[in-house]
């Protein structure tokens, strides 16, 4: 079963992902997490976002993917860079990188390649993304369109971070939705059949519990 969960920056994809994927017993697959690591690539070559500096950042991209029921441990040039990949310089780096093609190609091989190992080792997989629903799965048994109030984003993000930047963070995050939405390639947006659920004023468990429902309703009726 493939189960795809996508919306905009902090709209508690990750941790939803990561608790559906728990309760049903399939794998998660953070995909913003291969995107953030090819940045971190970009930045450790000192390579601009551009067609050429990705032409060079792919040609000798190392990168080993673990997915499991925590999520992906990245390992870049046999180092796991988990850690690493979560500082604003990389965040930022990777909503750039993503705009450009040939990164979104590399990653989307990525994305099938390994979803498909998953889903012949355990029962499925999660994946958590902007185009999971629209271009890597666009048959994926259940779509998911995550979405919540800017500023409730950015107060769960800044609350996440411990960080009293919320005014900065929400600012970042617009920008960065903006770019997602925007772009020419796997533009974010909401499949015409994902399922969109505002968790604005919605309780955690409430929203996974909502999602486990729905994706027991596809497995009764498509067997899955
Ligand atoms: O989800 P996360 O914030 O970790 O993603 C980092 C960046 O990677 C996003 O800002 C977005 O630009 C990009 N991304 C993407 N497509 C995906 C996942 C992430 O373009 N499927």
């Amino acid at each position: 079963m493939i189960i795809a969960i996508d919306g905009p920056a902090g709209s508690g994809k990750s941790t939803t992902a990561r608790a559906v994927a728990r309760k049903l017993g399939l794998s998660y697959l953070d995909t913003g997490a291969m995107y953030r690591a090819v940045a971190l690539q970009f930045i450790r070559q000192g390579l601009d976002a551009t067609d050429e500096g990705a032409r060079d950042a792919l040609s000798n991209l190392e990168l080993q993917l673990a997915p499991g029921p925590d999520g992906l441990v990245v390992s870049l040039s046999g180092k796991v860079v988990t850690e690493e990949i979560r500082t604003p310089e990389v965040t930022a780096m990777a909503s750039k990188v993503s705009q450009l093609k040939a990164v979104r190609e590399r990653m989307v091989d990525e994305q099938r390649k390994m979803a498909r190992q998953e889903t012949d080792a355990r029962r499925g997989v999660v994946l958590e993304g902007r185009d999971i629903g629209t271009v890597v799965f666009p048959n994926a048994d259940l779509k998911v369109f995550l979405t919540a109030d800017l500023a409730v984003r950015a107060q769960r993000r800044a609350a996440q971070m411990d960080s009293g930047e919320e005014r900065a963070i929400r600012k970042e995050m617009d920008r960065r939705d903006h770019r997602d939405s925007t772009r020419a390639e796997s533009p974010l947006r909401r499949a015409p059949d994902a399922v969109e659920i505002d968790t604005t004023g919605l309780d955690f468990k409430d929203q996974v519990a909502r999602i486990v429902a729905l994706a027991g309703e596809r497995r009764r009726n498509n067997r899955v």
